[in-house]
């Protein structure tokens, strides 16, 4: 039998997202999430995608990462999909921060844990949840090829000229701050998939990716290679987020310490947690605010005026960073969703050739689609993301070749 079922780990510091796949049709077999892991009130819920199983949930204590993969174990093996499955191919990890060093998914193995270790003073948040999640599926199943899928690994082909920042360099050098960009699975399969949609190769297109999200970042991307991207050295950058402010002066941190007396640790949970929408207005999902603007809410309104401005400017930067854009592609919750925001962001820039055609913007649907009026010069285009899917392909095609 051969072996064609990928499963895919996002480990977060309390919470692990799983989906089983089978490579041979890109079907999902199974999917779920485990969250509050640590506390009391744990949650896992698995959802068996064949035969239209029903969810099930649990809520019991589950201590650490090891016991969430083990009760994830147990939930597959309760549909015939479990970890000891011969059908089951490769295991693979979302890892936030590759830094410079991993440029591709890679196999993992003692060195390749070490660099992502290497790497936590970058990622503190990220990568130790990240290793703790490979370390745990290690032992529960030595034997199965393992595989890093990177956050950052599509950006590494940004020019120097986007990649550094304007400071001193043997400072940066010395503590490796640069811009490396997250979200980057995402900006790989929604590009790919916008030259698709377009007929094209990605070798032939020039297209700019909003992946608007929770967290929200664009890409500037060239022929399928990355150019540039607003988030950098950490996903602060860039974008007004749901609760990350997104670009601001440097010297707001100064005058916050100085003026304010605020510690680094409250700064960081400020710009972090408590900005982007939710510090603007007091929420960070764009429904709520949608609805709030209806009712003639002015904060709500700000807040979403705000957003897009940011998002307007980050269009036009990109597209002189191009020279030639044939698409815009929105994506993520947001992005993939809210038709307003679409709307809003391209407004006024018909000179740029883009526009949004009502109608088409207000359709919903799960398939990749156009909302520029028929013969735009420029593609808008709604590209539902698939980071599990992206991450299972990247997996699979590694252990693939090294069969
Ligand atoms: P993500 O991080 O990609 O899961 O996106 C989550 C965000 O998407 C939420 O915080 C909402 O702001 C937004 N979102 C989800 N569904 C909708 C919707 N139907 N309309 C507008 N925004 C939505």
């Amino acid at each position: 039998m051969t072996a064609t079922r990928v499963l895919v780990l996002n480990s977060g510091s309390s919470s692990v997202k799983y989906q089983l796949l089978d490579m041979r049709d890109s079907s999902r077999l199974a999917m779920g999430l485990v969250e509050r892991i640590g506390e009391e009130t744990s949650r896992l819920k698995h959802t068996p995608l064949t035969d239209g199983g029903a969810s099930r949930e649990r809520t019991e204590p589950i201590a650490d990462h090891e016991a969430a993969l083990k009760a994830v174990a147990e939930e597959l093996a309760e549909d015939g999909l479990g970890l000891d499955s011969p059908e089951l191919a490769a295991i693979g990890h979302r890892v936030v921060h590759g830094g410079q060093s991993f440029t591709r998914p890679t196999l993992i193995d003692s060195a390749v844990l070490a660099e992502i270790e290497r790497l936590i003073p970058v990622a503190p948040l990220h990568n130790p949840a990240n290793l703790t999640g490979i370390r745990t599926a290690r032992a529960l199943r030595p034997d199965l090829p393992q595989v890093a899928v990177f956050d950052t690994a599509f950006h590494t082909t940004m020019p120097e000229s986007a990649a550094r920042y304007a400071i001193d360099v043997e400072t940066a050098d010395a503590h490796r701050i640069r811009r490396y960009g997250f979200h980057g699975t995402s900006h790989a399969y929604v590009s790919r998939a916008t030259a698709e949609l377009l007929g094209k190769d990605p070798s032939e297109v020039n297209v700019i990716v909003l992946h608007l999200g929770n967290g929200a970042s664009a890409s500037a991307v060239e022929g399928g290679r990355c150019v540039d991207t607003s988030m950098g050295l950490t996903p602060l950058e860039g974008l007004v987020m749901g609760t990350r402010s997104g670009d601001m002066d440097p010297a707001v941190i100064f005058h916050l310490m100085r003026v304010g007396g605020m510690s680094t640790d409250e700064i960081d949970t400020l710009l972090n947690k408590k900005s982007g929408l939710i510090g603007l207005c007091g929420d960070n999902d764009m429904r709520e605010i949608r609805r709030r603007i209806d009712e003639g809410d002015e904060r709500a309104k700000l807040a979403f005026d705000i957003y897009i401005h940011r998002l307007k400017k980050y269009i036009g930067a990109y597209y002189a960073v191009l020279g030639r854009v044939d698409a815009v592609a929105f994506t993520a919750g947001v992005g993939e969703n809210a038709a307003p925001v679409r709307e809003a962001a391209v407004a006024g820039l018909e000179g740029l050739g883009l526009a949004v055609d009502g109608d088409l913007n207000a359709v919903r649907g799960d398939a990749p689609r156009l909302i520029s009026p028929a013969g735009a010069r420029v593609a808008v285009a709604v590209v539902p993301t698939d980071e599990e899917l992206e991450i299972a392909a990247q997996t699979y095609a590694l252990i693939e070749k090294n069969i």
